[in-house]
């Protein structure tokens, strides 16, 4: 590498020197042959001038070249650092020559590279070859600079993107270019970063679309406003249409303009700007939304800039409009119902009460009527009279049942932990003689659970249950009763079931309605109301009653009762 550098500065310096020298002869010769020493001096100075004009211009060739050689090493570390190379193409020829940088960025070792027109045109993403061809050609019109990007495959088949500036350098006689320099700069991971980014956006984009929420900006200072096309689309808002802060306020339902006052307020207490408030679009159409951002402030505590979201939530508004109307609907009738209840029950005690106070006259009369007219009576006159009685004992027991019915039910502040196993204890003592007629064998499980109720209500329960699984009973055969219990989640199952006369499927829900009976009249005994008070009952603490198929025949009474820890 030394030598052609030398070559090329040595002939000048020699020439000076051999000056000089050559004048040094001759100032020795003229002095040999007794010259004046004028002369002398003159050819002395000529042979020192050539001297340090042969040294001067060596040591300014090494200055240049040192400068050279400097200057070209800046040039590779600065194209290496920007990750760029340059190309020289021969137009004339074809024939690319690329520099070692460039060379090192498609994966080539620099020293065996060798390229031409077509090669690159080759290694060109598909997608990308007509439109870095259509710029090469227009460079080769017009002379550039043209620019371009494209995916170039590197030497391991991958894809560089690359960021092309070529221009013309030399032309021939006939205006033709001839050669074209230019920089290749390799822009991958300037690429990838907006290609991640574009797919970020893309899906913030949809995010937004799919949830509906539109991003806001307004940059107070600057005056400018921002709307993403979802909020756009939310103020229903034309292509056309410069996003500007009037633009959005013209919208707002002017009832809900002082929330905007108080969200700013909000602000400036550095706190989260939040208001729900109705647009009335360009349409007519009311849209609510739920606007929430936050804000950029100056030096002097001045809300500079605000960036939020938008949130359609017409939807849940009008939901919760339903809910709240439907609501106070559910209040009014639930109070009108329970006003129509009590005055019912009300109704029913009074009645039941005065009722039974006629009644009890007819009977003491007709019984007075019957002693006295004793002998006077026929047979058949006393009958009468005997049926009239029953009738109004009848009737009396109806109303106490009556009474019975609207009295229970009532109270709550009755309820305490009370034992079921107690309770059932208490009913069996009540119902000791009608037990002990029937010959009634009765079982009742160990442990039956404790609950929250009123005692005396659940011991009616009972007491109907197990006077009815006594009283229902095949004439051939003695009740076989069992009371027993299970657990079902948060709830007891409790049952009495006997071997009685059963009841069919289809008159299951009527035997709970009252004075329904489905047996003929006169077979048994009752009026009815029993089994109305014990759903009354059931539902009174929570629970509910119905009828199965007992295993061996007759009927089992199941009750669902809530198993929340007695207090
Ligand atoms: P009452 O026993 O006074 O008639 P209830 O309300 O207690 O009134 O019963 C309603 C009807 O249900 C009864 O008339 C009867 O037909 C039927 N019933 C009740 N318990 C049983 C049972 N354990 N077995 C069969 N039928 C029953």
């Amino acid at each position: 590498m030394g030598g052609w550098r030398l070559g090329r500065f040595i002939p000048p310096a020699i020439l000076l020197l051999t000056l000089g020298l050559l004048a040094g002869l001759l100032g020795v010769g003229q002095i040999e042959a007794g010259l004046k020493p004028l002369t002398l001096i003159v050819t002395l100075v000529l042979f020192a001038v050539g001297l340090i004009a042969g040294w001067a211009y060596l040591t300014d060739r090494k200055k240049v070249e040192t400068a050279l050689a400097l200057s070209e090493q800046r040039l590779r570390l600065a194209l290496d650092a920007a990750n760029q190379g340059w190309f020289d193409v021969d137009l004339r020829s074809g024939k690319v020559t690329i520099s070692p940088e460039y060379a090192r960025i498609i994966g080539y070792d620099p020293d065996g590279f060798e390229a031409d027109v077509p090669n690159w045109l080759a290694h060109i993403h598909p997608e990308d070859r007509d439109g870095a061809t259509a710029v090469f050609r227009a460079c080769i019109e017009n002379g550039g600079p043209g620019t371009t990007e494209f995916r170039r495959q590197t030497r391991s088949g991958d894809w560089k993107w690359i960021h092309s500036i070529g221009k013309i350098v030399e032309w021939d006689a006939d205006h033709r270019a001839t050669r074209m320099i230019g920089v290749h700069t390799d822009i991958t991971e300037r690429k990838q970063a907006e290609l991640a980014l574009k797919k970020s956006e893309e899906r913030s984009r949809l995010a937004q679309e799919a949830a509906h929420v539109g991003v806001w900006e307004w940059d107070i200072v600057n005056k400018r406003n921002y709307w993403s096309p979802e909020a756009r689309k939310l103020y229903g808002a034309t292509d056309d249409e410069v996003p500007s802060n009037e633009g959005w306020r013209r919208r707002v339902n002017p009832e809900d303009v002082p929330l905007i006052d108080a969200a700013w307020n909000a602000l400036r207490e550095q706190k989260e700007f939040e208001v729900e408030l109705r647009l009335i679009l360009d349409s007519g159409e009311t849209r609510w939304l739920l606007t929430k951002g936050s804000a950029e402030y100056d030096a002097s505590g001045n809300v500079s800039k605000l960036i939020g979201v938008n949130l359609d939530i017409t939807e849940r508004k009008k939901t919760e409009e339903y809910i709240s109307n439907t609501n106070s609907m559910l209040v009014e009738q639930a109070k009108h119902l329970k006003n129509v209840n009590a005055e019912l029950e009300q109704f029913a005690y009074v009645a039941s009460h005065d009722l039974r106070q006629p009644l009890r006259m007819v009977t003491s009369y007709l019984t007075l009527i019957s002693k006295q007219l004793n002998s006077q009576l026929s047979e058949e006159q006393q009958e009468y009279i005997e049926f009239a009685v029953n009738g109004a004992r009848r009737m009396d027991a109806l109303i106490l049942g009556l009474l019975e019915y609207s009295r229970c039910g009532r109270q709550t502040e009755s309820f305490r932990s009370v034992s079921l196993a107690d309770i059932v204890a208490e009913s069996l003592l009540n119902l000791n003689t009608t037990v002990t007629e029937a010959g009634a064998k009765i079982s009742v499980a160990e442990g039956l659970p404790k609950i929250r109720g009123d005692k005396a209500e659940l011991c009616r329960l009972f007491q109907n249950l197990i006077g009815n699984a006594i009283k229902y009973q095949r004439p051939d055969k003695k009740p076989e009763i069992e009371i027993g219990f299970g657990e079902k989640g948060d709830r007891w199952v409790v049952w009495v079931q006997d071997n009685g006369i059963g009841i069919p499927e289809g008159q299951r829900e009527r035997a709970f309605r009252i004075f329904q009976r489905l047996v003929p009249k006169g077979s048994y005994e009752g009026t009815g109301i029993g089994l109305a008070i014990c759903k009354k009952i059931v539902e009174h603490h929570g629970g509910r009653i119905w009828i199965e198929d007992a295993t061996g025949g007759g009927s089992i009474f199941l009750m669902e009762l809530p198993n929340t820890a007695p207090v």
